[in-house]
């Protein structure tokens, strides 16, 4: 069945949300759950159920990896030009689409539609990418140092990949990990995360249309993910694990994944320092700042989870951070004016209250937002807390949302060991007018991703991970992302 066209049905509009979910989509084909039952998505604006989806079983999952398989030869002897021109084609379509992706993104994540705009181009861009890898993957041809014979190394597909995604970028998330695994030749299944799985489906009848056969995308929601993971990993035939997610999960899955010596790839939590010293630019400081806390509401991994302020400028930049943030318009995620939309849940919007109120009990004091907004909706108001002490539990933790706790500083020795004290190191933010100083304490800082002088470092062609417990491997940039999908063979060669 060839529903892609009605998907994007202009026409329709965004009115029937339930085109969205058609089914699993399995071998190319939209079916129900073996069982029949369903997942309800939630619009976190308004707490209405807006459609439902199948909840796969560990049945599904089977056919999922059957069809991974089927698909798996013909995938990897199709020409990387023609691989290349199929997934250049899924970047036209999303561009061609991004409005309706864009609004559908937001319903279902409750995202600000400026934010699901982004997100989709930034989707979108993963597959202009690949597109262009698709086609550089070169071996390597050397003379062994005995003399003795020649090596050759040809990378190859390392088989069918199992991809695991979470809600707050529905979109990019995804075809972050599907376009450099198509690109590499291997096929896929993904689960993208329940809250949030119109967007994933939409994408899958998109991939459709571009040209991408049956089995090659697989996409299966499921309200029970450590069963239907584990039965994929323990099935031979998969063979990378690619997670997007909390380091929580991720160490779970981690160690299922090690029953099976599987290869993993992990983009974990992060607790972003976001460093000003005494000599940067204050408006460009603060224009930073509110992009690296506010961008998704503050639902993002790289989101700055702790401001280090320099004596000298905090009292500044704590009046001008107070004055952004409190302008901000809450609301809807589809109402083109809101600029902070709702969390995902109202667990979010709990979790978030109780890390505000441990750090006011310990000393904190609220510049602007600090309490639950009333009424239907998992809202929660944009927040700045100055005199944060270093014991406060979000220091530690991941905030998820727009809170900007303060913290001041005075010398560059104390604000890096204060950035790297955290398990964690996925991203960090440094404004100085000094280069030298921005380099070095670049390098001392404990993090996968730097931003100097930026509120935003996100980029299809850089590599984009972690260090320490934010995870393993790199997505996106040169050779990086399309190589977690690759296994180097090696062949010994006497001429
Ligand atoms: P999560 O770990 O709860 O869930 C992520 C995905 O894993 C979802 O699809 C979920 O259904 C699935 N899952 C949950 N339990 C599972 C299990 N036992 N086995 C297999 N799958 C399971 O994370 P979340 O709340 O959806 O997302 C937020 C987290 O993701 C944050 O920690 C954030 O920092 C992180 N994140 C990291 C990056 C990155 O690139 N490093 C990007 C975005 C989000």
């Amino acid at each position: 069945m060839n529903i892609s066209a009605d998907i994007f049905d202009e026409d329709e509009g965004m009115s029937d949300y339930a085109t969205f979910s058609h089914g699993l989509y399995i071998g190319g084909r939209w079916q129900p759950s073996s069982d029949g039952r369903v997942i309800e998505v939630i619009d976190p604006s308004t707490e209405a159920v807006i459609a439902a989806v199948p909840d796969a079983t560990l049945a599904d999952a089977a056919l999922a990896v059957d069809a991974a398989a089927k698909a798996a030869a013909g995938w990897r002897e199709t020409p990387p030009r023609r691989r290349s021109e199929i997934l250049r084609r899924c970047f036209e379509l999303m561009s061609e689409r991004a409005e309706t992706l864009a609004a559908l993104t937001s319903l279902e994540n409750g995202k600000a539609l400026r934010d699901a705009r982004g997100e989709v181009a930034y989707a979108a861009e993963f597959f202009r990418w690949n597109a262009e890898e698709a086609v550089r993957i070169s071996g390597e041809f050397g003379l062994a140092p005995s003399g003795a014979n020649r090596i050759v190394v040809d990378y190859q597909p390392i088989g069918i990949c199992v991809l695991i995604t979470p809600w707050n970028f529905p979109a990019a998330m995804a075809t972050r990990k599907i376009a450099p695994a198509l690109a590499a030749g291997c096929t896929v299944i993904l689960k993208p995360a329940s809250e949030t799985p119109l967007t994933a489906y939409a994408l899958a009848a998109l991939y459709e249309e571009a040209g991408v056969p049956p089995g090659v995308v697989n996409v299966l929601t499921t309200s029970s993910p450590g069963p239907v993971t584990a039965a994929m990993l323990a099935d031979p035939r998969v063979r990378k694990l690619s997670f997007t997610g909390s380091t929580g999960i991720g160490r779970v899955l981690l160690a299922e994944a090690a029953k099976h010596v599987i290869s993993c790839s992990m983009e974990l939590g992060g607790n972003a320092p976001f460093v000003v010293f005494d000599d940067a630019d204050l408006e460009a400081a603060l224009d930073g700042a509110m992009v690296a806390k506010m961008r998704n509401a503050g639902e993002a991994c790289t989101a700055a989870n702790r401001f280090y302020v320099q004596a000298g400028i905090h009292d500044a930049f704590a009046d001008g951070l107070r004055k952004r943030m409190a302008a901000l318009q809450v609301g809807p995620g589809t109402d083109s004016e809101t600029e902070c939309g709702p969390m995902i849940t109202r667990k979010a919007v709990d979790k978030i209250d109780r890390l505000v109120q441990d750090a006011v009990a310990r000393g904190a004091k609220v510049l602007c937002g600090g309490t639950i907004l009333e009424g239907r909706g998992y809202f929660y108001p944009p927040t700045v807390l100055r005199d944060v002490p270093p014991d406060a539990v979000m220091t530690q933790e991941e905030i998820f949302g727009p809170v900007a706790p303060l913290l001041s500083f005075d010398s560059e020795a104390e604000v890096i060991a204060k950035a790297n004290d955290t398990e964690y190191g996925l991203a960090a933010y440094i404004y100085t007018r000094d280069l030298a100083r921005g380099m070095r304490v670049a390098s001392k800082i404990e993090s996968g991703m730097i931003a100097l002088n930026r509120g935003l470092m996100s980029d299809p062609a850089a590599p984009f991970g972690g260090v320490k417990q934010s995870g393993l491997g790199r997505e996106g940039g040169q050779k990086h992302g399309v190589a977690e999908f690759m296994e180097a063979k090696y062949i010994a060669v006497t001429i």
